[in-house]
């Protein structure tokens, strides 16, 4: 079956020129759209009965009511989001739910050429209860929020009863912290990111090695203009699929991010993560250089060292040298601000190392004194030898202090961006549980109820509600969707002991075994990521 939407449902078209939400919906599409999607083995009950539709509506119409949007779609057409469709009357969800398989079950391909593992009907060979896992991923939602989850499935691991409750949430209140391991500036703290001209997040705190942004956020989805919020939810969805997207700081770089691939900045894809500070990486390396060299100093925008003057290089009985950096003077040997940030040595601005030495003590220094000037990642280097005036003269670096220097390289990991979800599902996702909400919220703080994304481990953060947090690169392609209220809809599911459920004030009566599962609803197989916990492992 094939369905098509019209041009006028276009996510991309419902911003400014297009009507509000509630006024897109109904639109009717053309005929020879571009957008179509096939339904693969329908036949089966929707999870999802049609809503009641307003007295108005056409009586081939549908309303859909998985989120605000409510759109009124005719036979054989697509809701605004791409999601829901009308077959045949009946409210579908487009997309068969993904199910997760353990690689010790057998499940048959279906031989359909898109090397996926399709079983739209029940087979003979179903696994049975442990080996598969229902996720979120294209499961439906509970909105409006008084049903319970489109799929509310029992299982069992090793003995143990367990009941996973699986839905789509919509996410107002979400964003992304992305983490981008990079020693270059990228902009000011606070600094606006853009995309597409619109302002989608801020630059946040540096880590050890990494910059950090938010992306997103009920701010910029609902806060600002209606391109402002359109143009903020389909960076977040395209971030959270793992696509490449283009990032311009306000005063800083202009980037391209992807999760788990290396960044690009300013055109130049970032190689490695710094090894440490400048201060950290005297200590590291100190006793590698002390009888090699009379001083080693380590750019660094933030702590830049200087070896003879490091504890370190005291430990190590070093003379001192004479040198004199420019900058804040910290603690001995560590010194801050001796340039501006910027895409140069160790995240300064500078590509001339010698410009950050203000001058030389000439009663401590003395002719011939072997200087390494070295950046956190070992990428700039160069060596130097005081002549008799005591300036510093650029010399060939000998082998066993460029092996030093290779060393740092070798000690710094591969630059990534890291892409995380962060999402408030402490809110009405709660009622597709249990009828009392806040059972659930204990029970996940307690410990007795496991919280995942797409099957991928949440780390649950502490204080009130259920704000969760999960790494992109670990969940199914293709997990985020979004509507255009706008909000993004992300998989989440909850695993529990069948009677934990039971006195958190579960929906008992809608418990469905995973094969009424695979024998009624279409559902697509893929292989469990075997990176992540199994969701149902653990439970005693
Ligand atoms: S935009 Fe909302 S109402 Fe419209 S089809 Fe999608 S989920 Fe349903």
């Amino acid at each position: 079956m094939t369905m098509e939407r019209a041009p006028g449902l276009n996510q991309s078209e419902l911003g400014d020129a297009a009507p509000g939400p509630q006024d897109a919906a109904g639109q009717e599409n053309a005929a020879g759209q571009e957008n179509t999607v096939t339904l693969q083995a329908v036949a089966i009950e929707p999870t999802v009965v049609a809503a009641r539709p307003p007295e108005k509506m056409a009586q081939n119409k549908i309303q859909c009511d998985a989120c605000p949007v409510l759109c009124q779609i005719s036979d054989g057409r697509l809701g605004a989001c791409d999601r829901w469709g009308n077959v045949g009357g009946r409210l579908t969800r487009t997309d068969p739910v993904v199910l997760m398989r353990r690689p010790d079950i057998d499940v048959v391909p279906t031989g359909d050429g898109d090397g996926g593992l399709i079983s739209p009907a029940p087979q003979p060979n179903v696994p049975g209860p442990g080996g598969l896992f229902v996720s979120g991923v294209a499961s439906g939602t509970t909105y409006p929020d008084y049903k319970p989850a489109p799929f509310i499935v029992a299982s069992a691991h090793r003995g143990v009863d367990l009941v996973t409750v699986v839905t789509e949430g919509i996410f107002s209140y979400c964003s992304f912290k992305v983490k981008i391991d990079t020693d270059r500036y990228l902009g000011p703290e606070q600094a606006t990111v853009r995309h597409k001209g619109e302002a989608v997040g801020h630059v946040t705190t540096i880590e050890y090695g990494s910059q950090f942004l938010s992306l997103g956020g009920v701010h910029h989805l609902t806060g600002g203009s209606k391109k402002e919020g359109r143009v903020a939810c389909e960076l977040m969805m395209n971030l959270g699929n793992r696509q490449a997207v283009e990032l311009e700081i306000e005063g800083g770089a202009v980037l391209t991010v992807q999760a788990d691939r290396a960044p690009v900045i300013n055109g130049v894809e970032e190689r490695r993560m710094r090894v440490g500070c400048g201060s950290a990486t005297i200590g590291i390396f100190a006793q590698q250089w002390y009888d090699q060299l009379d001083e080693v100093v380590v750019v660094d925008d933030h702590i830049t060292g200087v070896l003879t003057e490091h504890q370190a290089g005291r430990c190590l009985d070093m003379a001192p040298s004479g040198i004199r950096l420019r900058g804040r003077k910290s603690t001995p040997g560590r010194y801050f601000q001796v340039a501006e940030p910027g895409t140069g040595w160790g995240g300064t601005n500078i590509t001339d190392p010698l410009s950050i030495i203000e001058n030389w003590d000439p009663k401590t220094t003395r002719p011939g004194l072997r200087l390494l000037m070295v950046s956190t990642t070992g990428e700039d280097a160069e060596y130097f030898v005081l002549d008799d005036a005591l300036v510093p003269c650029k010399a060939p670096m000998p082998g066993t202090v460029r092996k030093v220097v290779e060393r740092i390289g070798e000690n710094c990991e591969p630059a990534l961006a890291t892409v995380l979800f962060v999402g408030g599902a402490g809110g009405s996702l709660r009622a597709g549980v249990t009828d009392n909400p806040i059972l659930l919220t204990r029970s996940i703080k307690s410990l007795l109820t496991r919280v995942t994304c797409g099957g991928a481990p949440a780390y649950i953060w502490p204080g009130g509600g259920i704000t969760v947090m999960t790494d992109v690169s670990r969940m199914p392609d293709l997990s985020f969707g979004s509507v255009p209220t706008p909000a993004i809809v992300a998989p989440i599911e909850f695993t529990l002991r069948r009677e934990d459920y039971r006195a958190l004030g579960g929906h008992m009566d809608r418990i469905r075994t995973l094969e009424d599962v695979t024998g009624r609803e279409t559902h697509r197989i893929i292989e469990w990521d075997s990176s992540n916990p199994w969701p149902l492992a653990g439970f005693a």
